[in-house]
C-alpha cells in the first residue's frame, strides 16, 4: 500500500491538517488511528477556548482559529458549538495578579478587550465565588467553549468527504527511513509506503518518535474532571473560571457543573479516573465556589494533556529527517488551535513554509537552541512552576 502521507493519530489535529491538505489538492492522505477518531485526548476536551494568552504566538493561533469556528457550521454543515460565556482567570499571587494586568494591556493591541478586576469588583459579579484570598483576577467576555466532538467529528467528515482514508483500530509500529528521508510507516497489520509523515498523536507523541530517532519533548499528564450535579445557589451564566497557579477549572455543565480534579504525571495508557482523587476536587471546589460543597458528584473522567517543555505547541518540519513533521505538545489548548494548526501544517507540508501565520517559535529546534517560549498561563502546575490551563 502506498499514501502520499501517512498522519499518525485521528484527534483533531491530525483531522483537521488532513481536512486542510485534501482541501489543498494532495490526494491518498491517509490517517491511521490505534483505536477510534476522537478516543485520545480530544475527545475528553473541556473545550475551553480563549484568545486571553500571554504568549503572541498563542493569541495569533486562538485569533486565526476563531475565524474558522465562525465559519465552521457552512463550512462543515456542523454546529461548533462556539459559546461566548466568557474566562474568567483568578489567581491568589500578587506576582500572577501583575502578570495579569500586563497580559490585559498587552492584548488591547491585538484589539482584545480583556477586562482587569479586583477582587471586590469579582465578587460582585459573580457573588458564589469566594474572593477573599484573591489577588485579582481578569475577565474576558469574548471567550469560552467550544465542542471537542463537534469539531473531531466535523473534521472527520469533512476529510472523508474529501477521499481522506480514515483507518481505525490500526496502530503504527514502525517508521522506516532511508538515509535522510521517511519512506514507509510500519503496522501491526502491515507496511504503507510514504514519502511524508505527520506525528499527530498528542500525549503519544514521544513513542513516534523515537520509532524513527526523533527525540518529540512530549510528556502525558493527567488531568481529571468531576461532574457535579445542579446547584441552585448559582444562577446566571457562569464564566469558564480558571485558577492560575493551581490549575483549577469550574464551569457549568448541563444542570450542573465540572470541576477540575488533582494532575499527575501518568504513565502513557493511564488516562484513567482516580475516584480517590474526588475528595481534592470538592475541597478545591467548596473552597472557591462554597455552594458548591452541598452538590453530589454525580460522574467524572479523565485524560493526558500532551506537555512540551515551555507549554507551546510543537509545529513544522524535523530538521534532518525528510518528510517527518509534527504537530503536537499544545500542553491543553490543542482543541481551541486545531483550526490555525490544520490550516499552518498543510501549508508548511504542501509549500515548504507556513503562510497563515509565524510558526518560527514553535519549531523543534528550539528545544536544542534553548529559544523556550514563556506562557504562564496555560502551564500546568509542576515542581517550583506556576501555572493554569
Ligand atoms: C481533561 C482535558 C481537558 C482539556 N481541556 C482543553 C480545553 O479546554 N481546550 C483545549 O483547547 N484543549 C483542551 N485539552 C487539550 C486537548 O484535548 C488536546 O490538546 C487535543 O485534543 C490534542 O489533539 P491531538 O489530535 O493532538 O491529540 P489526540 O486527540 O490525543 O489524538 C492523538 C491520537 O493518536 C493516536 N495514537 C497514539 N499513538 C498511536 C499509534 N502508535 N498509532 C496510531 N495512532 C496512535 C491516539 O489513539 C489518539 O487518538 C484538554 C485535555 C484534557 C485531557
Amino acid at each position: 500500500m502506498r499514501a502520499e502521507i501517512v498522519i499518525v493519530g485521528a484527534g483533531v489535529v491530525g483531522l483537521s491538517t488532513a481536512y486542510h491538505l485534501a482541501r489543498a489538492g494532495l490526494r491518498d492522505v491517509l490517517i491511521l488511528e490505534r483505536e477510534a477518531v476522537g478516543s485520545g485526548s480530544s475527545g475528553r476536551s473541556l473545550g475551553g477556548f480563549r484568545v486571553d494568552f500571554a504568549s503572541d504566538v498563542n493569541v495569533r493561533f486562538s485569533l486565526e482559529s476563531l475565524k474558522a469556528l465562525e465559519g465552521f457550521a457552512d463550512e462543515f454543515g456542523v454546529d461548533p458549538d462556539l459559546r461566548r460565556i466568557g474566562y474568567l482567570i483568578l489567581t491568589t499571587s500578587e506576582a500572577l495578579a501583575a502578570r495579569l494586568r500586563e497580559n490585559a494591556a498587552r492584548l488591547a493591541r491585538f484589539g482584545v478587550e480583556v477586562e482587569v478586576l479586583t477582587a471586590g469588583e469579582i465578587k460582585a459579579r459573580w457573588p458564589y465565588l469566594n474572593t477573599a484570598d484573591l489577588a485579582g483576577g481578569t475577565f474576558c467576555a469574548r471567550d469560552g467553549t467550544v465542542g471537542p466532538s463537534e469539531l473531531t467529528q466535523g473534521y472527520a467528515a469533512g476529510a472523508r468527504r474529501l477521499g481522506v482514508t480514515i483507518r481505525e483500530g490500526e496502530e503504527v509500529v514502525g517508521i522506516e527511513a532511508r538515509g535522510s528521508r521517511v519512506t514507509a510507516v510500519q503496522t501491526r497489520t502491515g507496511r504503507v509506503e510514504t514519502p511524508r509523515v505527520l506525528c499527530a498523536a498528542g500525549a503519544w507523541s514521544s513513542r513516534i518518535g523515537a520509532m524513527v530517532g526523533v527525540q518529540i519533548p512530549v510528556r502525558p499528564v493527567r488531568r481529571q474532571v468531576f461532574v457535579t450535579g445542579p446547584c441552585v445557589a448559582i444562577q446566571g451564566v457562569v464564566p469558564q473560571v480558571v485558577e492560575v497557579g493551581k490549575g483549577w477549572i469550574f464551569r457549568r455543565e448541563g444542570a450542573g457543573f465540572l470541576i477540575y480534579g488533582p494532575q499527575d504525571d501518568a504513565p502513557e495508557g493511564a488516562a484513567v479516573l482516580d475516584c480517590t482523587s474526588v475528595g481534592w476536587a470538592v475541597a478545591a471546589a467548596a473552597h472557591r465556589v462554597p455552594p458548591l460543597a452541598e452538590a453530589e458528584v454525580v460522574g467524572g473522567w479523565a485524560g493526558l494533556y500532551e506537555i512540551s517543555p515551555d507549554n507551546h505547541a510543537i509545529l513544522g518540519p524535523v530538521p534532518g529527517l525528510d518528510g517527518f513533521y509534527v504537530a503536537t505538545g499544545f500542553s491543553g489548548h490543542g482543541v481551541m488551535h486545531s483550526p490555525a494548526t490544520g490550516k499552518v501544517m498543510a501549508e508548511v507540508i504542501l509549500m515548504g513554509q507556513a503562510r497563515t501565520l509565524d510558526i518560527a517559535p514553535l519549531t523543534i529546534e528550539r528545544f536544542g537552541k534553548g529559544t523556550l517560549l514563556e506562557e504562564p498561563m496555560t502551564a500546568p502546575r509542576q515542581e517550583g512552576r506556576e501555572g493554569t490551563d
